[in-house]
C-alpha cells in the first residue's frame, strides 16, 4: 500500500494534518515509508519549510550574487567529445527579482579561454575582456527563464506554485515537478541532502540536436552569506557539458525591482524571395542561396547535399528547396562539415528523409547517441519524436561517386583553432571547395590579421596544398551572398599579402 492510497482513503483535514505531521516525523523515525511519494498536501508543505530552514528560513522576493568563472556556448565545441568552447567571466553580477521573473547580469567576459581549441563562439585569437550583460525578460521563453529557476530559492518558489511530488531519495530527498510552459509539459526534478540542502536540479528543454536535451543545475556546499545560504559553487551543464561554472563570491537578499523590459518587437517576416533560391553552377550542383547556403549535388540514383543546416526552419526549406532542383530522387547522404550547431542542426529531418549522415570519425559517437534520443518538447515539430539515425564517419577521404562521372571527395581538413572535425567537400567537375567557417564573414573581405593572416585562413590552405586539389573556385557557406563562389586567387592574395 501506498502512503498516496492511505492519504485518499481519510477524508477531514484534521486527519490530513496529523497524517502529513506524521510522515514529517516518520522521516526520522520510520525509513521503511521513505521510498514512498509524500503526495499529502501538509508533508509537501513541511518539506518545503524545511527547504527554506536550510537556506536561512527568509523567504526571498530576490537575490543577487557575483562570482567568477566561465561560460560556454552549447554546441559550438573544438571537440564534441571536450565540452563547450568556453570564455572567461570575472566580476560576474547576477540579480534576480522572483516576483516579477526577471534577471539582469553583468560581467567582464574575455572569449576563447582555451586560446588553441577557441571553437565556434565567434571569438578571435588573443581576444581582450570585455564588459557583458544580459537581461531576461518575465515573457521570455522558459529556456531563456531557467537561469532565474534553476536557483535554490528560485525552485523553492516553483515547488511552492505547483503540485511537486516528494520522495526519499538515499539519504536525501527528490522533488518531481510537472510544470506547463507555452504549451510544453516540462519536467523538473530537485534532489536535496539530509539537511534539505537542494543539490541539483535536473530538467529537459528542446535542442535541434539533442532533442529532449537535460539541462543539470548542480550546487556545490552551502556557505553563510551575511545570514542567508547559498552554494559556493554553481554549475549549469546543457547536454551533458557546461554551460555555466561559478564561484560564488558573495550573496544577498535584493529588493531591486527589475524594469520589466518589453520584449524586442516580433522581427518583420523576411521579404519574399522573389528571385532564384538556388542556382547550378555545374551539372548537377546547385547551390541552395540564404545566410547559410547549401549545396546539392545530383547523382544518378539519389541526391547529395553538403552543409547549410542552419536550424530547423532553414533545413525544412532547404529540403523542399533540393527537391525542387532535383526532383524526384532521395536525398541518401548528407555531409555534416563540422559539429558546431549551426552547421548540424536539421540532420534528424535529414535522418527521417533517410539520409546518412557523412560526419568525422570523431562525432560518431554523438550523433549517433544525441540524435537517437526522442523529441517531445516542441509545439509544431519538424519531424517525427523519433528518427531512425545513421551515421558514417570519415577519418581522412570519402568519395562518393555514380556511373555517369559526378563525384564528391569528402577530405577531413585537419584542426585548427575553430574545430578538430572540419570537413570539406571537393567537386572535381565544378573545380570547387564547399567550406563552412573557415573563410568566415569575420575575415572576409580582408582575409587578414594585423599579425599575418588569419589561423583559420593558415589552416585552409596547409590542408588544399597537402590534397593537392585541382580547384578554381570556392563555395563558402557563408557569406558573400551573391555570386555564391569566391576564388581560389582571392585566397592566395590575402596570403601573399603578408
Ligand atoms: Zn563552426
Amino acid at each position: 500500500m501506498t502512503i498516496s492510497t492511505m492519504s485518499s482513503s481519510v477524508s477531514t483535514s484534521n486527519w490530513r494534518q496529523l497524517l502529513g505531521a506524521m510522515l514529517f516525523l516518520c522521516q526520522f523515525i520510520c525509513p521503511v515509508f521513505h521510498s514512498q511519494v509524500l503526495a499529502q498536501p501538509a508533508a509537501t508543505a513541511e518539506f518545503e519549510s524545511a527547504v527554506l530552514a536550510a537556506l536561512g528560513g527568509q523567504a526571498l522576493t530576490g537575490i543577487e550574487f557575483t562570482g567568477s568563472g566561465w561560460d560556454a556556448c552549447l554546441g559550438q565545441a573544438w571537440s564534441i567529445n571536450a565540452g563547450w568552447a568556453r570564455w572567461q567571466l570575472t566580476d560576474y553580477h547576477r540579480v534576480i527579482d522572483y516576483d516579477t521573473g526577471t534577471s539582469s547580469q553583468t560581467a567582464l567576459r574575455r572569449a576563447g579561454l582555451d586560446a588553441d581549441h577557441i571553437g565556434g563562439c565567434g571569438a578571435q585569437p588573443a581576444a581582450a575582456a570585455a564588459p557583458q550583460q544580459s537581461f531576461i525578460n518575465s515573457t521570455a521563453a522558459w529556456p531563456d527563464q531557467l537561469l532565474i529557476w534553476l536557483t535554490p530559492h528560485g525552485f523553492l518558489r516553483l515547488l511552492a506554485a505547483g503540485k511537486p511530488a516528494i520522495t526519499k531519495a538515499g539519504t536525501g530527498w527528490q522533488a518531481s515537478l510537472p510544470l506547463q510552459r507555452d504549451m510544453i509539459n516540462y519536467h523538473l526534478i530537485g534532489h536535496f541532502n539530509s539537511q534539505h540542502e537542494l543539490t541539483s536540479i535536473q530538467t529537459w528543454i528542446d535542442d535541434s540536436v539533442f532533442g529532449d536535451m537535460e539541462v543539470l543545475a548542480e550546487f556545490g556546499a552551502y556557505e553563510q552569506f551575511n545570514g542567508l545560504s547559498f552554494p559556493h559553487t554553481l554549475t549549469i551543464k546543457q547536454g551533458g557539458f557546461a554551460t555555466l561554472s561559478l564561484t560564488i563570491a558573495s550573496a544577498a537578499a535584493s529588493n531591486a525591482t527589475l524594469p520589466n523590459k518589453a520584449p524586442a518587437p516580433p522581427r518583420p517576416p523576411a521579404p519574399a524571395t522573389d528571385g532564384p533560391r538556388f542556382t547550378e553552377i555545374g551539372k548537377g550542383i546547385f547551390v541552395v542561396l540564404g545566410g547559410y547556403k547549401s549545396v546539392a549535388v545530383e547523382f544518378d540514383q539519389f541526391t547529395v547535399v553538403i552543409d547549410g543546416l542552419q536550424n530547423d526552419a532553414r533545413v525544412q526549406d532547404l529540403i523542399t528547396i533540393v527537391k525542387q532542383a532535383i526532383p524526384n530522387k532521395p536525398i541518401r547522404y548528407v555531409v555534416s562539415t563540422h559539429s558546431h550547431f549551426d552547421h548540424a542542426s536539421g540532420l534528424r529531418q535529414f535522418a527521417a528523409e533517410g539520409a546518412t549522415i557523412l560526419t568525422h570519425e570523431m562525432n560518431v559517437a554523438f550523433f549517433n547517441k544525441a540524435l537517437s534520443a526522442p523529441r517531445t518538447l516542441r509545439v509544431k515539430p519538424t519531424e517525427p519524436n523519433s528518427v531512425q539515425v545513421k551515421v558514417q564517419g570519415i577519418k581522412d577521404h570519402h568519395e562518393i561517386k555514380d556511373g555517369a562521372g559526378q563525384s564528391i571527395d569528402v577530405y577531413a581538413l585537419g584542426p585548427s583553432a575553430h574545430a578538430a572535425d572540419m570537413l570539406i567537400a571537393y567537386l572535381p567537375t565544378a573545380k570547387t571547395v564547399v567550406e563552412a567557417d573557415t573563410l568566415q564573414p569575420w575575415i572576409n573581405p580582408a582575409f587578414g590579421g594585423k599579425n599575418g593572416p588569419h589561423p583559420l585562413l593558415l589552416n585552409l590552405e596547409a590542408g588544399l596544398k597537402k590534397l593537392n586539389l585541382d580547384y578554381q573556385h570556392f563555395v563558402p557557406v557563408h557569406a558573400p551572398p551573391m555570386p555564391p563562389l569566391m576564388e581560389r586567387a582571392d585566397l592566395e592574395k590575402a596570403l601573399a599579402a603578408h
